[in-house]
Formats: structure tokens, sequence, C-alpha cells
């Protein structure tokens, strides 16, 4: 209940941005509180200490969540990125979008075999992108110990293309 509320008060709502009809909801406000960030970082890290072996942030604001509370937890994080930004070997999956299609990649060797990875981002929404990170992790030998997201859309529907995985929220509208 601390951290929803904390997450609530943090959070902008724009109409219309980045596309007319859509309802963006911006962190900006939460990332610049200095406690209120800390505040989150230390409550997701006491969710998974002990139960995860690296953290996997997706581009580009899971980079922003993961990267403090991999520290937090003392294990490694790892990148989830778009089509065409990390060197390779790489491994991709593609992707629905409402209009088209996107790709995300992982390079495997940053996945040590069986390490359980929590997997980190901003918002879930469809859930496309959470989905083909859970598909990246595996590929690369990871096990999916969880999905940790800061808000989730649920009229979107994400969850339901992350059946039988453990996904949090810390604020769902
Ligand atoms: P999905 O693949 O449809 O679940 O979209 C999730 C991705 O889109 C995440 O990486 C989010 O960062 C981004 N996203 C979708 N909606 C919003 C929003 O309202 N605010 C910020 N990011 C969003």
């Amino acid at each position: 209940a601390g951290l929803t509320d904390l997450v609530r008060s943090h959070v902008r709502e724009i109409p219309d941005f980045p596309a007319p009809g859509v309802l963006f909801r911006d962190i900006t406000p939460l990332l610049a509180d200095g406690p209120a960030l800390g505040e989150l970082v230390r409550g997701l890290a006491d969710v998974y200490r002990g139960k995860v072996d690296a953290v996997a942030g997706l581009e580009s604001r899971g980079f922003i969540l993961a990267a403090p509370l991999a520290v937090t937890l003392g294990v490694g994080m790892l990148t989830v990125r778009k089509a065409g930004r990390l060197p390779g070997p790489v491994i991709g999956v593609d992707y629905e979008l409402e209009y088209g299609t996107a790709r995300m990649e992982m390079r495997p060797e940053t996945v040590d075999p069986g390490h359980r990875v929590l997997i980190v981002d901003d918002v879930l929404a469809t859930g496309g992108t959470a989905a083909a990170a859970v598909e990246l992790v595996e590929q690369a030998g990871g096990q999916v110990a969880g999905l940790s997201m800061l808000l989730e859309l649920s009229e979107l529907g994400g969850r339901s293309k992350l059946e039988d995985r453990q996904v949090d929220s810390v604020l769902v509208y």
C-alpha cells in the first residue's frame, strides 16, 4: 500500500501523448524526487531480496528502475533492447504492435545458465514487450523469476500474454 500511494502521487497523466486518444502515464516526477525514488527502489528490493540472480531492464524506462534495483540486490543488470542497439551476437523476438511489429533483442551470454531473472519495466500495457522479454530470457537459458511493473494498464490485457508468470504491478489502473 505504501509503494502504491507513493507511485500514484508521483505519476502524471498526459492526454493525447504521444498520439491523439492516448493517455500517457509519465513517471518523470517520481524519478526526479530523490526520497521517493529511493523509497521505491528499496521497497522493490525488499520484495525480491534473495529470490533473483539478475534483473533485466526493458529499454528505455525499464533501465532506469532495473539498474538501482540490481545494485541494491547485489546482482547484475541485463539489458533487453530495441532492435539494432546491441552489438552482436544477439537473439531477437518479434512481436505485434497495434500497428505493425517491433523487435526486442538481448545478448544471450549476459544470462548465466539457470539464473533467476526478474524482468522490470515502467508500464505493462498490451504485454507484447514483456512477453518478448520472457521469451528472450528463456531462450538465453535463464529462468524468469517474475515481472515487476511500476504501472499496469489493466484494460489493455497485458497479463493475459503472461499467463503462468508472476506479475507484480505497484499500481494498477
Ligand atoms: P506493451 O508492449 O504494449 O505492454 O507496452 C509496454 C511498453 O510501452 C513499455 O516499455 C512502456 O514503457 C511503454 N508504454 C506504454 N504505455 C505507456 C505509458 O502510458 N507511459 C509510459 N510508457 C508506456
